[in-house]
């Protein structure tokens, strides 16, 4: 434990926007390539052009023409503000890298890939432009804020299995998970991403084989309630839509969700962000309790429930060690007196937090039995009803997408979360967090496979194309990531 480190959490913390530094953040440049390779900075589309002669206008005031799938893409990222706006504000964080969307027509490279800052879309990809660059400005974010990506230094193999790629149905490694999920969930908040980039429940998750290699994947497919809490972590969609309910039910979810990684410190997995987005809002655990319990089909144990929402507060003891050294060695420092004030006020902090995060934990668990009986075990797409029901449906309000996916009835919650009368904090405290150290960065990002299966019309990846049958492939996202 670094102690200069505690030391500068702690008055951070306490200090907020008093020590953030100026935003320094990437801009986002968008490129056209023509198919003899060239490449063109663009600034907009020529005015007049129509759907026939469609034309783009570079940096340096030339028309184009264009192919109507690149205009397309044009048209789309320059005429959606809001998935636009989000990319900006991703993006022009500090330290966020900048992005360059290239758009390209060449034959040469008929693929859509991204190393992370780089992303091509390949112009007959043109639907899936707006979620790819919101993806890949999501995953940026994150790099930026957590000094890497959680899954840095993990081989593919290890991140992905044996085949080297993934699928939103897949159960990977809580880190990829994770990773991936934040990106999903920022790609399904904007309305008017294509029907790939929004979230879905499925019910069926699968699971590579221990045969399974790079050209010949194999997979063993599991019903959703069959699967364990352990397994249900390891999956993407299962966190993305975590992520998502929280910033739908969670008053101000959307806004503290950045907020958690932008402040909270480094998450390798969720667990660990749920616990740094407690630690920071415990007024939200009651919600984010009954979230957690549906979406994982209440298969963890309360003892799992009570390590993930009533550990100690990070550091406390420390804390507090620090803080009477201060107090009684150092206190004739002049100023000290004014830092020991804020550490005793974040000690404070802490162990309100603790006593609401544990008084929230024991309403939920002398209730639960009620939930399990009612709610475990339902068709994966009947969690959203479940939530409503629990959480209670909310008004939309500014911190919400206005039209997210589906099956989401949206709407910010105010909801005290379940109901019941708190015992006492009587909690045994368990487990500890992990403040995560950081990774050496390698780029991640997603490649888009050329003939990628129309949204409407899955396929089964590993049959040549044969349209499937919704109940087992519902819908396959192939983003397929690699470190470039
Ligand atoms: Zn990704």
């Amino acid at each position: 434990m670094n102690f200069k480190r505690l030391l500068v959490c702690a008055v951070w913390s306490l200090a907020g926007l008093a020590f953030s530094t100026e935003s320094l953040g990437g801009t986002l440049n968008y490129r056209w390539r023509n198919p003899e390779a060239l490449d063109y900075a663009i600034n907009g589309l020529a005015p007049g052009s129509s759907e026939n002669q469609p034309q783009i206008v570079t940096e340096d005031g030339k028309t184009l023409d264009v192919a109507p799938e690149s205009y397309r893409i044009f048209s789309v990222l320059f005429g959606n503000s809001d998935g636009m706006n989000t990319v900006k504000e991703l993006v022009g964080e500090k330290n966020v890298p900048d992005i360059t969307l290239r758009v390209s027509e060449s034959t040469n490279d008929p693929h859509s890939w991204s190393t992370g800052t780089t992303i091509q879309i390949y112009s007959q990809d043109d639907f899936r432009a707006l979620g790819a660059i919101l993806h890949e400005a999501a995953h940026s974010f994150m790099k930026a804020y957590y000094g890497g990506l959680p899954t840095d230094g993990m081989a593919l193999e290890q991140k992905y299995g044996p085949d080297g790629e993934h699928y939103a149905d897949e159960i990977t490694t809580p880190e990829t998970a994770f990773v991936e999920a934040f990106a999903e969930y920022v790609a399904d908040s904007i309305a008017g991403v294509d029907a790939s980039s929004k979230l879905i429940r499925y019910s069926q998750l699968r699971k590579e084989t221990a045969t399974s290699t790079k050209g010949n994947p194999d997979w063993n497919w599991k019903n959703f309630g069959d699967c364990t809490a352990e397994e249900l972590w390891r999956s993407e969609a299962v966190n993305a839509l975590i992520l998502r309910d929280m910033a739908i039910y969670v008053s101000q979810g959307k806004t503290k969700l950045l907020d958690v990684i932008r402040t909270g410190g480094r998450a390798d997995n969720l667990k660990e962000f749920i616990q740094k987005w407690v630690v920071a809002h415990p007024e939200d655990t009651a919600t984010i309790i009954a979230i957690v319990d549906a979406n994982t089909n209440y298969t963890m144990t309360d003892q799992e429930l009570r390590d993930l929402f009533g550990f100690t507060p990070p550091y406390l003891d420390l804390l507090k060690s620090v803080t009477n050294i201060l107090r009684t060695v150092f206190g004739w420092v002049p100023g000290m007196s004014d830092v020991v004030a804020r550490l005793d006020n974040l000690i404070q902090f802490l162990k309100q937090g603790w006593e609401t995060r544990l008084q929230a934990l024991d309403a939920y668990l002398a209730n639960r039995q009620n939930n399990i009986s009612n709610f475990k075990g339902q068709d994966v797409n009947k969690i959203d009803q479940t939530l409503e029901s629990l959480l209670g449906k909310s008004n939309a309000g500014p911190n919400v997408p206005s039209s997210t996916s589906g099956q989401s009835s949206g709407g910010t919650g105010q909801s005290s979360g379940s109901s019941g009368q708190a015992s006492g904090t009587t909690g045994q405290p368990s487990s500890g967090q992990s403040a995560g150290t950081s990774g050496q960065s390698s780029t991640g990002g997603i490649v888009l496979p050329p003939n990628t299966p129309s949204p409407d019309q899955p396929t089964d990846p590993g049959s040549g194309g044969r349209v499937s049958t919704p109940k087992k492939y519902e819908r396959n996202r192939q983003y397929i990531d690699k470190s470039k």
